[in-house]
């Protein structure tokens, strides 16, 4: 007989019997204690158990990040719910689709936002959180007792999230209480997170890299978090000194690097930066160990896996690279069904007890992306190097074909990122006449001066001429979503008539 709530168990473990510890300090209220953060997650499975949650059913969230937010998760949770977070940045029209595909008991949203959602909610129940924790579900949670969580099994779920859904539909991607707990126990063994540790949690929370990595690594250690509702160079500058780590997207590093407070003297404290959920330029890797003295640990990761790679704690931090598989995780590169050997490049496959359940109500999508031995096709063209290490070279939509030949867009964006003048690039097929797709550089210049002519000349020699691109677009910058990933759909969509 299982008598506890798997995740919730493991999330508490580290925190009991320091209850008067901080969790969660803030640059702008008081902090709160372990007790105070599971007190408050009672009263919020309360509040839910009240308005009708009931084992798996759905709570949809759309609100600013407080640490209201994370107890709501928490609560969710105890309550036997599967937590559903979106998107901030979502309108009604998307949100609508979202309530409609998981059909939630509850909704809970930002008052501004409250009449709008209540229209395309079904049946569910609509209340209110704003970005100061307030609103009519802190009213509902207020004044409840204790709670003791419903008891849930390892496969049962605990969250569906939503993929980023770049091309097409979003899917839900189902996790269980085990795929989370799993996988955060590992990160925090393998990054070594203590009671010690500080961590400046500055990622939204309705992606899996700050729910589920930052918030879920962090409770396992009973580790503090300097809790941000968004990144602000400031307040990370100002946090710095007294924190041990920073887990960002690569957007977090380069903002950083532009600051001239961050130093060495600063990050002295520091024991780790960890970066994910878009590729790292190698360049920001060599600037930040420059500046700061701190090699970035790069891993790799997506919302239907959780994490996969990571680079090693000791031993070398690979620039360009995502490390290893962790442990308990398996990985493959495969092509036309055959296991590619060591350096070939093909679609990276993963296994292990990090991968999903599956995309909610879409039982042909799931068998299209996850084979019934278990291994998920990731749709990321990869390669694994003798050593071991894992190097992510794109999506396999971003793949460009041109005249028959594979062009990898991460291989020429390299070359064009490493020169002068250039501060990144995104490189895109679009449809040409005569070769199917043709090659497209977007390139965001650093300073004046850098011209087509100069670039297209400094490649020549470089690259093989179909590799070459037949346009090279000058941009003031790439268009990205709040993850910090580069959308080449957009810019494919924007010069889809170049070769017309
Ligand atoms: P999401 O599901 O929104 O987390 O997006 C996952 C995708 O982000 C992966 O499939 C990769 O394409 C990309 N990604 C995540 N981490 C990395 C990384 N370290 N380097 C390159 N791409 C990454």
């Amino acid at each position: 007989m299982y008598d506890d709530n798997h995740l919730i168990t493991r999330l508490r473990a580290a925190s009991l019997g320091h209850e008067t510890r901080n969790f969660a300090t803030f640059p702008a209220r008081a902090s709160m204690t372990f007790g105070e953060l599971f007190a408050g997650a009672e009263r919020n499975a309360a509040a839910l158990v009240g308005m009708g949650v009931q084992p798996g059913d759905r709570v949809a969230v759309q609100v600013d990040k407080t640490i209201e937010a994370i107890q709501l998760y928490l609560g969710t949770v105890m309550a036997g719910g599967v937590f559903l977070p979106l998107n901030t940045a979502y309108t009604t029209p998307e949100v609508a689709y979202f309530l409609g595909d998981a059909t939630p008991r509850v909704v809970v949203c930002d008052p501004a936002r409250a009449e709008d959602l209540a229209e395309v909610a079904g049946g569910a129940r609509v209340v209110t959180l704003d970005g100061k924790g307030l609103g009519s579900l802190t009213d509902a949670v207020v004044g409840r007792g204790g709670f003791d969580p419903v008891p849930r099994k390892a496969d049962d779920l605990a969250a569906i999230l939503y993929t980023s859904g770049t091309t097409g539909r979003s899917k839900g991607a189902m996790l269980s209480h085990a795929n989370l707990a799993a996988n955060s126990e590992t990160l925090r063994d393998y990054w070594r997170f203590t009671p010690a540790d500080v961590l400046i949690h500055a990622l939204p929370i309705f992606h899996t890299h700050g729910l589920f990595v930052a918030t879920n690594v962090a409770l396992l250690a009973g580790a503090r978090v300097v809790f941000l509702q968004g990144f602000d160079t400031d307040a990370i500058l100002d946090a710095m000194p007294q924190a041990t780590a920073l887990m960002g997207v690569p957007t977090f590093y380069t903002r950083l690097l532009a600051d001239p407070r961050l130093t060495k003297e600063r990050a002295e404290n520091m024991r780790l930066f960890i970066s994910g959920s878009a590729p790292l330029l190698v360049e920001t890797h060599e600037q930040w160990e420059a500046r700061t003295g701190h090699r970035i640990l790069e891993r790799y990761g997506m919302t239907e896996t959780n994490m996969s790679t990571s680079n090693p704690y000791e031993g070398e931090r690979r620039a360009g690279t995502v490390g290893f598989p962790l442990p308990g995780v398996e990985a493959r590169v495969m092509q036309d069904g055959q296991e590619v050997p060591a350096g070939g490049i093909g679609v990276l496959e993963v296994r292990g007890s990090n991968v999903f359940q599956g995309y909610w109500q879409m039982p042909e999508k799931t068998a299209e992306e996850l084979r019934p031995d278990g291994w998920f096709i990731t749709g990321d063209m990869a390669m694994i190097d003798e050593d071991g290490y894992v190097t992510i070279v794109g999506r396999e939509r971003d793949l460009v074909i041109t005249g028959g030949f594979n062009v990898y867009p991460k291989e020429i964006e390299g070359l064009i990122d490493d020169l002068p003048g250039v501060l990144e690039s995104a490189v895109i097929g679009v449809p040409h006449p005569d070769f199917g797709e043709g090659v497209v550089a977007v390139v965001v210049p650093e300073g004046e001066g850098t011209t087509p002519e100069a670039i297209a000349a400094a490649l020549d020699g470089q690259l093989a001429r179909f590799k070459q691109p037949k346009q090279i677009v000058m941009i003031d910058a790439l268009p990205r979503n709040t993850m910090g990933k580069v959308q080449k759909k957009a810019l494919r969509d924007a010069y889809a008539g170049l070769f017309s």
